[in-house]
């Protein structure tokens, strides 16, 4: 038996290895980089059983379970699913008996901003070598980035379209602590690209950034093809949960459909 997973985060990671670990074969999808959206993060002190350590260590540490015969992992994006059937964009098609969907979510962007370099979504995806990140949110990620920011010796400046605040108090203060600037209740109206930066616009104020991180919430990913009444086709993850956003609800996700599967052979 074949299982066919898309997406290498911790989800994917940990249902890859309890299959591995029964002895099925899996190809394993991934379009960018093992590990998924725990790259971004800063420091994880949620993990139970687990001393603090960064997004990137915990990564490294997840990696280990992919060095096993049975874990073929395909650096390829996958765009359609047919029954039995996983297609990538290379055009390849691989025959697999299960699907398991891992993709976790994509970024929530702002509708009528036209696309530019200087404008990313995730921590990873900011530059080295700035000066000054601009961070649109005002949740977990979006403090936990503007703190790696601040670690960067960065100057960040945090917009808060509202005057709610999402992010535990924790990230706040170390964030303030830190020196990082938080402007609440401030909307961005527009921004202006120049030659070496974007300048901010909101009703309140005009600022030069280098870069601007826009960190407004996530939403469930897509791909063409996918049955969800096909008892062969399984979600785990953020993917499946994109309102409990945790790397451990995540593996223990994975854990989870990858014994049903298991079981279901029996
Ligand atoms: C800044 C930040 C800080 C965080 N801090 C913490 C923390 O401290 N503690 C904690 O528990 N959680 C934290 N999280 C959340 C945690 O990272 C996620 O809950 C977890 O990574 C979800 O795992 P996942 O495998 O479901 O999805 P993801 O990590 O999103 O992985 C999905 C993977 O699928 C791949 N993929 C998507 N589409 C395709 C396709 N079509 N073909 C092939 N591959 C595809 C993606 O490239 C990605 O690698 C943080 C997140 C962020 C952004």
């Amino acid at each position: 038996m074949v299982v066919g997973i898309i997406g290498a985060g911790p989800a994917g990671i940990a249902c890859a290895s309890i299959l591995a670990r029964y002895q099925k074969d899996v190809l394993l999808f991934e379009e960018r980089a093992p590990g998924g959206l725990l790259n971004n993060a800063r420091w994880v002190e949620n993990f139970p059983g687990l001393l603090p350590m960064s997004g990137e260590e915990l990564v490294d540490q997840l990696k280990i379970s992919l060095r096993h015969p049975h874990i073929n992992l395909v650096f390829e994006k996958v765009v359609q699913i047919q029954k039995h059937r996983v297609q990538t964009s290379t055009g390849q098609i691989y025959r697999v008996d299960q699907i398991v969907l891992a993709m976790g979510t994509q970024p929530k962007i702002m509708e009528d901003w036209p696309p530019n370099p200087r404008v990313v979504f995730e921590w990873r995806d900011v530059p080295k070598g700035i000066h000054t990140l601009g961070i649109l949110g005002a949740g977990d990620a979006a403090f936990d980035s503007g703190l790696s920011g601040l670690d960067r010796k960065y100057e960040v400046y945090l917009w808060n379209r509202s005057d709610r605040m999402k992010a535990i108090p924790l990230l706040y203060q170390s964030y303030i602590q830190a020196g990082g600037v938080y402007f609440e209740d401030e909307p961005i109206h527009r921004i202006h690209p120049f030659e070496n930066g974007l300048l901010i616009q909101t009703g309140k104020r005009n600022m030069n950034v280098d870069v601007l991180l826009v960190s407004i919430g996530r939403e469930k990913k897509t791909i063409i093809g996918i049955d969800l009444l096909d008892p062969t086709i399984r979600e785990i993850g953020d993917y499946a949960h994109p309102l409990f956003r945790q790397a451990s609800i995540a593996i223990g996700d994975g854990i989870r459909v990858g014994l049903e599967i298991i079981l279901g052979q029996e």
